[in-house]
C-alpha cells in the first residue's frame, strides 16, 4: 500500500484564496486587518520565515507592518515597541520571532502582546482559551495540522490520535485540538518508554519533535494518517520532516511531506488569524 499525500501546499492555497475574498470584502466596510512583524537580530532562518509572512501577507492582501530591529534593542525598548502596536488600531495581530537574541527574556514580550492581538496563539490567554473551549486564537501550526485532516476527510472522532512532542507551540495544542473533536487522545514525550508501542496504536499520528527521520516506517500503523509537523536539515543540506517519509508512506494511508505539508499551512493559518482579529475588532460575526 502507498500512502495518499496530504498536499499542504494546495491545502494552504485553498485556504487563502478564501481570505483574500474575505479580505476584499473588509477592504468593502473600510477594513484592512493588519500584521506587524517583528524582527530582532539577524538570524538567517527567522530572517527567511519572516520573508516568507511578509511574502504571503502581500498575496492575500494583509497589510504588512515590520519592524526590524537590531540585536542591540534592550528589553525596555522591546516592551515600549509592543506596547506601542497593541494600542495601533492599524495592527490587528503582532507576530514576534522567535528565538530572541540572548539577553532578552521572550516570555516578557510575548507576554505583553495584547490577547486581543495574539494571533500566534501562544499566550496564557489564548492558550487558556483553547483548554476551556472557548474561541480565540490558535495557534497556527496545530490548527494547520487540523485542517489538513479536515480538506482530506480524516475526521478524528472516535479515532486514537498520537502526538509525538509536548510543546506550547505545537505537542500541546494539537492534543487538545484533536480531544476536542473527540479522538482519543495520547502525548508521548522523551519520557515515554515505548514510543513504537505507542505510535503502532495510531489511527492518527502526528509528529513535532524534531529529530530527523525518528518515526520509521514499522512504527506506523497500517492506513494511518500521519502527519509530520518537524522541520530538521540533514548534514547534506536537506530538509526532512520526523518521520522517515518514504517507509512510512509503505504503511500509511495518508501522509504529509517535509516541505509541503505542515509549513505552509503555518503560514496560511497565520493569516487566517489575523483576518478573524480584524473582524473581531470591528464588531463583525466570525463565521469564517
Ligand atoms: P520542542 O523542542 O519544543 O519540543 C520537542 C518535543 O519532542 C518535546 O516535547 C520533547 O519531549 C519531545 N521529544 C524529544 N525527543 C524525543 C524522543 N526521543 N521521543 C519522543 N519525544 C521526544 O520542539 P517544537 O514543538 O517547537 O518543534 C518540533 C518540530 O516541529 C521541530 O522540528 C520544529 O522545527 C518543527 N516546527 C515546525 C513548524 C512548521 O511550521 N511546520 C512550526 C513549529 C515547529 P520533552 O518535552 O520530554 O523534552
Amino acid at each position: 500500500m502507498s500512502a495518499v499525500i496530504i498536499d499542504g501546499k494546495k491545502v494552504a492555497q485553498d485556504i487563502r484564496e478564501k481570505l483574500k475574498k474575505e479580505i476584499e470584502e473588509l477592504k468593502g466596510k473600510g477594513i484592512q486587518p493588519g500584521l506587524a512583524v517583528v524582527l530582532v537580530g539577524e538570524n538567517p532562518a527567522s530572517k527567511k520565515y519572516v520573508a516568507s509572512k511578509e511574502k504571503t501577507c502581500g498575496e492575500v492582501g494583509i497589510k504588512s507592518l515590520s519592524y526590524k530591529m537590531p540585536e542591540t534593542i534592550s528589553q525596555q525598548e522591546l516592551i515600549k515597541l509592543i506596547d506601542d502596536l497593541n494600542a495601533n488600531p492599524e495592527v490587528h495581530g503582532i507576530l514576534v520571532q522567535l528565538p530572541l537574541p540572548k539577553g532578552l527574556d521572550s516570555k516578557e514580550v510575548m507576554n505583553r502582546i495584547s490577547p486581543l492581538k495574539d494571533v500566534d496563539g501562544f499566550g496564557p490567554d489564548s492558550l487558556g482559551k483553547l483548554v476551556l473551549d472557548e474561541p480565540g486564537f490558535v495557534p497556527c501550526t496545530p490548527h494547520g495540522a487540523m485542517k489538513m485532516l479536515e480538506a482530506y476527510g480524516i475526521n478524528p472522532s472516535g479515532k486514537h490520535a498520537v502526538v509525538v512532542g509536548r510543546s506550547i507551540i505545537v505537542g500541546k495544542p494539537l492534543a487538545l485540538l484533536l480531544l476536542r473533536q473527540n479522538a482519543t487522545v495520547t502525548i508521548c514525550h522523551s519520557r515515554t518508554p515505548d514510543l513504537k508501542a505507542e505510535c503502532l496504536r495510531a489511527d492518527i499520528l502526528c509528529a513535532a519533535v524534531g529529530k530527523a527521520k525518528m518515526i520509521t516506517g514499522d512504527m506506523v500503523k497500517p492506513g494511518a494518517a500521519v502527519i509530520d509537523i518537524g522541520i530538521n536539515v540533514t548534514p547534506e543540506g536537506k530538509i526532512v520532516g520526523d518521520v522517515d517519509f518514504d517507509a512510512a508512506r509503505e504503511h500509511a494511508g495518508y501522509i504529509t511531506p517535509v516541505p509541503g505539508g505542515a509549513g505552509p499551512m503555518t503560514i496560511a493559518m497565520l493569516m487566517y488569524n489575523t483576518v478573524l482579529s480584524a473582524k473581531m475588532a470591528a464588531g463583525l460575526p466570525l463565521n469564517m
